[in-house]
Parts: C-alpha cells; structure tokens; sequence
C-alpha cells in the first residue's frame, strides 16, 4: 500500500521499465490545475490521512449485493463479471471502461493487452497492481468489445461510486473517455480533458488517454506517460510515494 507510512520503506532498485517512452526528466509542473481545468479542479492539498483500513469490508458487502447480476442487458452474455482487482485501502485507483475478452475470460480487469500495457505503465510509477485498485465502469462485457451502452453505464455506474466511496483513494486515474466522462458528468473529448486535475467529489481525479487508444497510436504514449508523472508528484506533495522509485 502506497501510503506516507510506506513511503519510509526502502525502495528496491529497480531499472526504469521501457513503457510510454519517458524523455523529460524534468520534474513537471504539476499538482497546479491548468486554465482547462473545472473550477472545482483540486490536486490532494491535505497531509496524507491515516485512513481506516475499511476498504476491504465495503468492496466485500458490494461485491456480495451485485451477486450474479442480472441488472442489464449484458448479463446474458458475460462469462464472468469482472468487479475490480487490487488493495481495498488503495491511494491510487484507476478507472477503465468496460472488460474486454480476455477480462470476461479471466474475471480480472485489465488483463489483456491493453491491460499488460496499464500493468506496465503502474509499474513505471513506481506500484505494483497489487498497491493500487483497478476497476471499470462497467462491470460485464460489450459483446465483440462495442461501446458502452448508456442503460449500462446508468446500470452499472452506480457500483462503481460505491467501489470508490469504500476505497476511499486519494486520486483517481480515469482511463479513456468512458471513465471521464462518466465520473465527471462531462462530455468534453478526452483528448482535451486529459492532463488537468479534476476533481469527483473532493478527490482529484486525473483523466488521461485509455492503454487501448495508446496501443493503436503509441505516438501519444508521451501524453499518457505526463499525466502519470503529474499523479505521482502531485501524490508527493502530500506524503504519498511509490513503494518504488518510479522511471521519471
Ligand atoms: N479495457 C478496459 O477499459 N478495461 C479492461 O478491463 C480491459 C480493457
């Protein structure tokens, strides 16, 4: 878990992972809303919390509602229903936008090869996937990985608030337009959106471009690989740091 508290661990030496092709070493500006940011836009100001460990018990009592759900017209052709992987007690989670085949196969999001470069890009952070929390908006499939529908995400968005109410993160990394969109009730284009803090309900919230979008243009992986930077140091400001040093 990447709290302020573990941040006294020694971080192992790692070698910087070959993701996203960081070249600025810079540190960045960071934690600063930019002029497109929404008025309410907010990087973490407060010291790093010492917050109860309740994580795990919310995730549960959900997870046990949700059941075997029927709620949407996806239910009939899932495989598994893909809740979220990770630390319950996350500082850091990231939002995807549904699962795609291998994740409705495995019942893990992000496993497939969008999901190995996601795995990737948080290990370039410096976290495991085991230290953060990974979800999606929606929680089953798309058929032949066609967009979300709107019944669905209005379905399946409400586990979504309540998984991240339970978690409780310190910042929240919205993958793609999907998660953006949905999270911040805002249809501006991701590709305009991404890059500035926003802010859902009191927690910052970093959009940035989906792993899928990346790997058809990897032209863009530099945009993705700021965006990161800017979490982590805005992450620092308030004592939280990577149980690793992270490639930037
Ligand atoms: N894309 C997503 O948005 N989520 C996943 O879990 C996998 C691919």
């Amino acid at each position: 878990m990447a709290t302020g508290k573990k941040a006294a661990a020694a971080p192992a030496a790692t070698a910087a992972p070959a993701v996203a092709a960081p070249t600025a070493r810079a540190a960045p500006a960071v934690a600063v809303p930019t002029a497109t940011a929404a008025p309410d836009a907010a990087a973490p100001t407060a010291p790093a919390a010492n917050k109860p460990r309740t994580g795990q018990t919310g995730l549960q009592v959900l997870r046990d509602e949700i059941g075997d759900c029927q709620r949407c017209k996806l239910a009939p052709s899932r495989t598994n229903l893909v809740y979220g992987v990770g630390n319950p007690d996350a500082d850091l989670v990231f939002v995807g936008e549904a699962p795609g085949a291998d994740e409705d196969a495995q019942g893990e999001p992000f496993v497939g090869k969008a999901g190995q470069l996601l795995t990737k890009m948080i290990e370039a952070m410096g976290y495991s996937r085991a230290d953060v929390y990974i979800c999606n908006v929606l929680k089953c499939r798309p058929p032949g990985n066609r967009n979300p529908e709107p019944d669905e995400v209005a379905s399946c968005e409400p586990f979504l608030k309540r998984q991240l109410a339970a978690i409780r993160p310190r910042m929240i990394v919205a993958l793609g337009k999907f998660a953006a969109q949905c999270l911040l009730r805002d249809d501006t284009p991701i590709t305009r959106m991404r890059g500035s803090f926003r802010s859902y309900e009191g927690i910052p919230l970093m959009p940035t471009l989906h792993p899928a979008y990346l790997l058809r243009d990897p032209s863009k992986k530099k945009l993705a690989w700021d965006d990161l930077k800017a979490v982590n140091a805005a992450l620092a400001k308030v004592g939280i740091h990577p149980p690793k040093p992270s490639a930037a």
